[in-house]
């Protein structure tokens, strides 16, 4: 068979939507069919729901979906991160329970890391999972779950050996989240939502087929949920683009992404804002006064470079390129976007950025960034753990000194809480 190219990849995706394409099928209707002809998931393998073609082939497919008009696949929320784990990591019967059901959007997912001991040094977790009877039974306590209250199922990263060190000790599961013995609690954030769960676990089970990793390997799989983490926020915004068009297909998505998209609302980009704070300064009148061009000025030229590198980034993937140390930079830079857009917006606002609701400037939104802001630089690694990751990775300065990694993990000195 010829190898695909830019041109047939575009006319063979083209004929199938021209061909396939109803807006008034149900959304998982609409999915299962996209599925079927690998469309859906271009650059997935050809055995589970793809068409095993390229990075920049998979855009020239989403650009036919666009130029028709037709929603893709599910794309948003963990579940991203879950399907890259599987794809990776699991068995064929993992990626026959699971990956089509995520593609249609049938099942939703959560992450089941951070504890409240342990979030940047995650390898600390000690959730712990022991194998009795004939199951893997689990209990402890994990925390800033997004979305657990919308999931089926959660990437568990749980401690099954207390006597191996540190990082060897731990497993990956695929846990079912609508079970006896886990109980989610949501989380009111200072923004007023409440997006991030507590998960508490008492005897909750898994059968043994159920673990994604060796027993004790867990940390190897988890890598690669964080390393698509770093690039997920991206893809987020690039596939969740919910239309107002008729026609039941759009109206179930609409409905689909105001879900998955809740907890992400605040997230990097949208936290600074932006085109906000010229908007605010034209209405206010502030724009005139050049010291406030200035900061404005400042704030974009800190956000085009962000933006830039990213792309930079994404042009390097699309060439066969590793990711590079921009996952870090963009992750540090969106923090630093989002802190000096809240300051130039309080700048511009005044004391209207600090009112909540109507009566705060632009409607209460400038008071919500500012609240949110804060969560910018502690999601997926703090800003302090993304310079130590450029310090050591990029820079190749000496890497932090480590008591806690030699030796078993029942005698580390770890935090406690309570
Ligand atoms: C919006 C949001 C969504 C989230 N969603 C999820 C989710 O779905 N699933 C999930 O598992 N987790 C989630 N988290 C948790 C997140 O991953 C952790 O909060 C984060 O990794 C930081 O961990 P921590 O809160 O335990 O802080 P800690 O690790 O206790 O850090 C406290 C402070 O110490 C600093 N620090 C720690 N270690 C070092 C070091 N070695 N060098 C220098 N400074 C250091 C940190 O930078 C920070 O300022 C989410 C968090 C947020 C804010």
């Amino acid at each position: 068979m010829s190898e695909p190219t830019e041109g047939s990849v575009r006319q063979e995706s083209r004929n199938w939507l021209e061909a396939n394409w109803d807006p008034d099928l149900s959304l998982v209707e609409w999915r299962n069919r996209l599925v079927d002809s690998g469309w859906g998931a271009p650059t997935w393998p050809v055995a589970w729901h793809g068409r095993g073609l390229s990075d920049p082939l998979g855009r020239v497919v989403e650009a036919e979906m666009d130029r028709i008009g037709a929603v893709g696949v599910a794309r948003t929320g963990i579940r991203n991160l879950a399907a890259a784990t599987i794809l990776v990591h699991g068995t064929d019967m993992h990626k026959e329970k699971f990956l089509r059901r995520i593609l249609t959007g049938e099942d939703t997912w959560c992450q089941l890391f951070s504890e409240p001991g342990c979030g940047s040094d995650l390898a600390g977790a000690t959730t712990r999972a022991d194998f009795r009877g004939n199951k893997w039974i689990v209990n402890g306590q994990k925390v800033w779950t997004t979305s657990a209250h919308h999931a089926q199922y959660g990437l568990l990263l749980a401690r099954t050996d207390w006597d191996a060190p540190k990082h060897q000790g731990l497993s990956f599961f695929i846990i079912d989240i609508e079970q006896p013995g886990v109980d989610v609690q949501p989380l009111r954030q200072m923004n007023g939502h409440a997006s991030f769960n507590q998960v508490f676990f008492t005897d909750a089970e898994i059968a043994p087929e159920f673990i994604l990793s060796e027993t004790g390997n867990g940390w190897a799989v988890a890598t690669t949920t964080l390393m698509h983490e770093r690039r997920g926020a991206d893809s987020l915004r690039r596939y969740a683009k919910a239309s107002n068009r008729p026609g039941r297909v759009y109206e179930e998505e609409a409905a689909e992404i105001a879900i998955q998209l809740e907890p992400y609302k605040w997230y990097p980009q949208r936290a600074g804002r932006v085109d906000l704070v010229i908007e605010r300064a034209k209405a206010t009148g502030a724009f005139d006064d050049p010291a406030v061009r200035q900061e404005i000025a400042k704030l974009l030229t800190l956000s085009r470079a962000a933006e830039w590198t990213a792309r930079r980034a994404r042009a390097m993937q699309d060439r066969g390129g590793p990711q590079g140390p921009e996952g870090s930079l963009g992750k540090l830079a969106a923090s630093n976007v989002a802190r000096m857009a809240a300051r130039v917006h309080t700048l511009i606002a005044g004391a209207d950025a600090m009112l909540a609701g109507p009566d705060g400037a632009l409607d209460g939104v400038i008071a919500e960034v500012l609240v949110s802001v804060p969560a910018v630089s502690i999601a997926g690694g703090t800003d302090e753990i993304q310079k130590n990751i450029i310090s050591e990775r990029v820079l190749k300065m000496p890497k932090e000194p480590r008591s806690d990694t030699k030796g078993p993990f029942r005698d580390v000195p770890r935090n406690t809480v309570g």
